[in-house]
């Protein structure tokens, strides 16, 4: 049997491995596909079946797809990057006229139609958030305004633009956002949880362990605190990573009602950070180039330990690569 790959078989293990991690547990990822299907089988409007995203009842993740190429193409070499466009995908053009033989070009953030609906992985927040203490309607009456607002911001980008780029040079091409994600997210919450920090710099000191973060920190983009001090008692430490983008800013408030004391994130707006500040929560930011990378190495090794197939990556736009 050939130790090469297939997009589909690759595609398909990092799917697999980001249901296995996904904060909300994988019974529920399970359950919510199970509902997709009924609802999708009790669809009568003809015309609302006929553009049914069908990848939907299998890939919970509207932020992950496979945008161009043929899934049975073989993968021996991928190029990745954070954020892999127009510029990046005439980069792996002029490395392959170089001899490189890169065969599949990933995208972190969400590109192509990916990008035009990504705010619907955000519906899984509500869970996420209701399993940090808050009452399961405010997150869902916050995720749900959130949505609404996040669906009108991306409505007027022009989104298949590195998609038509990838067809015209014939370069397969993916996204993979909340399919790294979940790794992140989870793996720093079960790090915490391990090693239970009791002051808010001990939670500093074990992200600034972790490989990602010290090569970012040599990139003069270390963790640092956005609200509170390192010198405070931690609390209750959580990780929001996951879930599209940023919660709604009523989350904030909601949060410290709910007893959370640490709140660890990638990036966070002015607004909710000022929020936090209000509500007495520490904020540390462990960086979102870091933080991103570490997703997005814990994806690769997830995926070659599914399949048990090996193939090298290319690091491009920022990822900062290691393989685990
Ligand atoms: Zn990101």
């Amino acid at each position: 049997m050939s130790n090469e790959l297939t997009i589909k078989e690759f595609y398909e293990a990092a799917c697999q491995a980001a249901i296995e991690t996904d904060p909300r547990g994988k019974d529920k990822v399970i359950k919510s596909l199970t509902d997709a299907k009924k609802e999708y089988e009790k669809m009568t409007n003809e015309k609302k079946k006929k553009n049914f995203d069908l990848e939907t009842l299998k890939n919970p993740y509207a932020d992950s797809r496979i945008l161009y190429g043929d899934i049975n193409k073989k993968v021996s070499k991928v190029i990745c990057g954070i954020d892999l466009e127009v510029g990046e995908l005439m980069l792996t053009d002029r490395l392959n006229e170089k001899g490189a033989n890169i065969d599949f070009a990933i995208a972190h953030h969400p590109e192509g139609s990916a990008q035009a609906n990504f705010y619907d992985v955000m519906y899984m927040q509500s869970d996420i958030i209701a399993d940090w203490g808050v009452p399961i309607n405010k997150s869902e009456g916050a995720t749900k305004k959130r949505m609404a607002d996040i669906e009108k911001r991306v409505s007027s980008s022009n989104h298949m633009r590195s998609v038509d780029a990838a067809k015209l040079l014939d370069i397969a091409y993916a996204c993979m956002h909340t399919f790294a994600d979940n790794h992140v997210a989870t793996f720093l919450t079960n790090l915490m949880e391990e090693k239970k920090p009791e002051k808010v710099s001990e939670v500093v000191e074990i992200i600034e362990s972790i490989e990602e973060f010290q090569m970012a920190t040599t990139n003069n983009n270390p963790p640092k605190m956005f609200a509170g001090s390192d010198k405070n008692r931690a609390g209750k430490v959580i990780v929001d990573m996951t879930g599209g983008t940023t919660a709604d800013v009523q989350v904030m408030s909601q949060l410290a009602n709910a007893g959370v004391g640490t709140i660890i994130v990638m990036h966070l707006p002015e607004e909710h950070r000022k929020e936090c500040e209000k509500n007495y929560i520490n904020v540390v930011c462990a960086g979102h180039i870091g933080s991103d990378s570490l997703g997005l190495n814990l994806m690769f090794k997830a995926i070659r330990d599914i399949t048990k197939k090996d193939f090298e990556v290319v690091p491009c736009s920022g990822l900062l690569y290691i393989k685990r």
